[in-house]
């Protein structure tokens, strides 16, 4: 039975698998980011080391080019991670290993690994979100990962910013206070002085995350009907959060939408991810198998 390679690229380290899914990852590796050239070195030596496989999916923290047609399918494009912007990951990968490879973002992995093997089996239409350094969001929509322009960027939405409950100005490079901008880890650590880890005892602070991570939420599920909403990312480890979204994120539909998911269910609606951390990964698999089946 052929084997397939998963990537997950993040911002601090890359996520390497092989395996078919969950139950059959026969090799994984965390290797650091560094620069481009290192990082994916060491990556096509894993690969030449535990290989070989069928395939490679990668999802790639972004903006990202996922279009097959263009030029640059395969790079990862304007992100502001110093020295990763404009650079060409798919293509190098499937040059070097001489593997098919499909390539998307890490949260449209994240997706459809939620949908093969998570939280999201049985469903069509639904988001895989995630809050950690960034915001990123990942859609299903009647089965198909939803692309588009160029795929979508929740992180970028803007929510309310009432600058009188709290006027730190955000820290999108492009916005300021979008989504991200607001609720990142990045921006939790800028506007408390600490990481959140370090912030678990701090009621103001998962008060105003919860508010603003409602409020985005409200925009997503008025904008797409998902019929679940998947909320994973490092943020989301801390416990008190995801109670206070659920309940903020109800008082803000005030019963508009006539249905029990948003309502007694909401505790399965806005739900934490089925694979854990490992949703990226293993979406990166199933990726691979997909640009294989016929
Ligand atoms: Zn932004």
């Amino acid at each position: 039975m052929s084997v397939y390679g998963g990537i997950e690229t993040g911002g601090t380290k890359w996520a390497c698998a092989i395996g078919t899914g969950p139950d059959s990852l026969s090799a994984a590796e965390k290797i650091p980011t560094t620069t481009p050239k290192e990082t994916i070195d060491k990556t096509v030596e894993f690969f030449q080391r535990e290989g070989p496989v069928a395939a490679i999916g990668i999802g790639s923290f972004g903006p990202i080019d996922p279009k097959i047609t263009s030029e640059t399918w395969g790079h990862i494009t304007s992100t502001p991670k110093p020295g990763w912007a404009h650079t060409d990951v798919g293509q190098e990968i499937r040059r070097r290993l001489a593997v098919p490879v499909a390539f998307d973002t890490d949260v449209s992995a994240a997706a459809l690994g939620e949908n093969r093997w998570g939280a999201a089996q049985g469903l069509e239409t639904f988001c895989y979100i995630t809050v950690g350094t960034g915001i990123g969001g990942g859609v299903m929509a009647h089965g198909m990962l939803l692309h588009g322009l160029v795929h979508p960027e929740f992180g970028h939405l803007r929510v309310p910013h009432d600058q009188e409950r709290d006027p730190f100005p955000g820290v999108c490079p492009y916005h300021g206070d979008c989504w991200e901008g607001l609720a990142s880890g990045v921006a939790i650590e800028a506007r408390w002085g600490r990481p959140p880890d370090e912030l678990a005892q701090e009621e103001a602070v998962w008060t105003l995350e919860a508010h603003y991570l409602a409020l985005g939420l409200m925009s997503v599920i008025c904008v797409l009907s998902p019929e679940r909403i998947i909320i994973g990312g490092g943020v989301m480890r801390h416990p008190e959060v995801l109670p206070l979204v659920r309940r903020e994120l109800s008082e803000l539909l005030n019963g508009y939408l006539e249905s029990a998911a948003v309502g007694e269910e909401i505790d399965s609606y806005v739900t934490l991810p089925g694979l854990g951390a490992k949703s990226g990964v293993l979406g990166a698999i199933a990726l691979a198998q997909m640009a294989t089946s016929p």
